[in-house]
């Protein structure tokens, strides 16, 4: 079997402890390759690599950073098609998506962020007393990055980029259910020049290798994207620590639908936003409102599009889903589609496994589902399910539009859809999320700050929100009359 290995201090090295991990190819439910199923050992191997070459990197020329950066971007797009089935593999998302959407990120977060740090300036203060100040912005030292499995390069990347661009070195660990892409981003940095030990990749599970980088006193900060019940367990850990964290955590987005909309352009919006990556994404709305005055004719319509969508093979690019991540997660979705029942919810479409057959006939696919008549503090409208299972809701009014969609613990985004100028800026302003999207769904300008509210997070990753997390501002003031 084919053996993943750990990126540290510049080579590819196997655990310390010789343990491997199985990784399970989604859509087969087969095993694809072994990962290392690193400790603390690797961690602090890794940790010891990154503090020695923290001091090179940090004092070499921002400019000197980005062209190599710029390099790791060049290196992942002349892989794009050997990276994006290798992704579709690994995470039983659709060729398409990995083609279209999860390589391209991954290249464009580096090329940005060896961008922007050129761009990257500092504040001062001028006092009429005859003072200045000015405020210097230095890399933090040793960074810890951990990811998820829904978006696995495309996340990895987004916090790595940011950390090398502004001097830090990082140790950094993607999910064990999705280890491929960054093993080869790790070949990716050898062939670019990236000095050893600037970026350590250990791969393992979150209770061993990624509760290792969490607790490590040498690692300063914590750039985390996954669940609210992770993010709360590594706050805990990392507060008594006085580390800087940034949590990027669940969420359970609305989408607002107002009575003015055309329908015909809406609906496959609609679809496209609830079940994108088999509705894997963070930002996938599953609770869908919809303006009493057209419940009906919207319910209609939406059914007939969610019934044409064609889930199966990732490989097949007619099939707009594919498998989703993991038998256990599978079972997550069976079992949220009974408490929907349970809990009075009318089933409109979907609710079930899907069995295909001949070599995909042992992967976890799911019908998308859909669900209305369920109370808006029913748990299946409250809790985060990460998966094809949407409900709908009747709103009669602005107010109640508002009530609705802050009715939950999660603040991570919200869309509304509308023709309607003046109500989008009052919504605007009065759902509670990080990220709130009029007449469009994952319109990403990677300038912008990215982030939730509420149980959806803490901190802001994008643009010079990233290069700020990822420095330590300290004042200088120069008293001059
Ligand atoms: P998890 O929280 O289970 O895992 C995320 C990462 O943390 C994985 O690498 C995991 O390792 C690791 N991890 C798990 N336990 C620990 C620990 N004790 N200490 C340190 N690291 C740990 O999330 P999922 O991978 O299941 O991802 C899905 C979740 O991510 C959803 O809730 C989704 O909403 C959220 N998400 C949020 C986004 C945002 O931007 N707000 C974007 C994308 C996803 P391993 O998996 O190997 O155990």
């Amino acid at each position: 079997m084919r053996k993943i290995q750990n990126y540290i201090n510049g080579t590819l090295c196997p655990p310390e402890s010789g343990s491997y991990l199985p990784n399970i190819q989604p859509f087969t439910g087969e095993v694809m390759s072994e990962i290392p199923d690193s400790d603390e050992n690797d961690v602090e191997k890794a940790v010891q690599a990154a503090r020695r070459a923290f001091p090179a990197w940090s004092l070499t020329p921002a400019e000197k950073r980005a062209d190599i950066l710029e390099k790791i971007a060049a290196g992942i797009e002349a892989r794009l098609d050997f990276l994006a089935e290798l992704e579709m593999l690994d995470s039983g998302k659709p060729l398409w998506l990995t083609s279209e959407v999860d390589i391209p990120r991954g290249a464009a977060n580096f090329r940005f962020f060896s961008r922007a740090v050129s761009q990257f300036a500092s504040e001062s203060h001028f006092m009429e007393t005859g003072a200045i100040n000015y405020t210097l912005r230095k890399p933090i030292g040793v960074v810890g990055c951990i990811s998820p499995w829904n978006l696995p390069l495309y996340l990895f990347t987004w916090k790595i980029a940011p950390a090398l661009a502004a001097g830090n070195c990082v140790v950094a660990k993607p999910s064990e259910l999705t280890p491929e892409t960054a093993a080869v981003l790790a070949e990716i940095c050898i062939e670019a020049g990236l000095p050893p030990g600037v970026l350590n990749i250990v791969h393992g599970t979150g209770a061993r290798a990624g509760n290792a980088i969490v607790e490590h006193t040498e690692i300063k900060a914590i750039s985390f994207t996954g669940g609210t019940k992770t993010g709360e367990m590594i706050a805990r850990s990392a507060a008594p620590r006085f580390k800087k964290l940034s949590l990027e955590l669940g969420g359970k987005n609305p989408a607002i639908i107002w009575k003015d909309v055309n329908l015909d352009e809406v609906v496959p919006q609609i679809r496209r936003l609830a079940f994108t990556n088999q509705g894997q994404i963070c930002l996938c709305g599953s609770r869908i409102l919809v303006h009493a005055d057209i419940y009906e004719a919207f319910k209609e319509k939406f059914i007939q599009a969610v019934n044409e969508i064609q889930v199966g093979d990732p490989r097949d690019a007619s099939n707009f889903m594919g498998a989703l991540i993991s038998e256990a997660h599978l079972e997550k979705i069976v079992f949220y589609t009974n408490l929907a029942m349970e809990e009075g919810g009318i089933l409109l479409t979907g609710g079930k496994r899907k069995v295909l057959t001949g070599e995909a006939a042992g992967g976890y696919y799911f019908e998308p589902t859909v669900f209305e008549g369920l109370n808006q503090t029913s748990r299946t409208n409250t809790e985060e399910i990460f998966g094809p299972v949407v409900t709908l809701q009747k709103f009669a009014s602005e107010e109640e539009a508002v009530q609705l969609s802050n009715a939950t613990g999660y603040g991570l985004a919200a869309t509304l859809w509308t023709n309607d100028l003046k109500l989008a800026h009052r919504l605007a302003e009065q759902v509670e999320v990080g990220i709130f999207w009029v007449n469009c769904w994952l319109l990403r300008d990677l300038r912008t700050p990215f982030g939730g509210v509420k149980n959806s997070g803490v901190g802001r990753e994008g643009g010079w929100e990233a290069l700020r997390f990822f420095t330590e501002p300290k004042n200088v003031c120069i008293k001059y009359r």
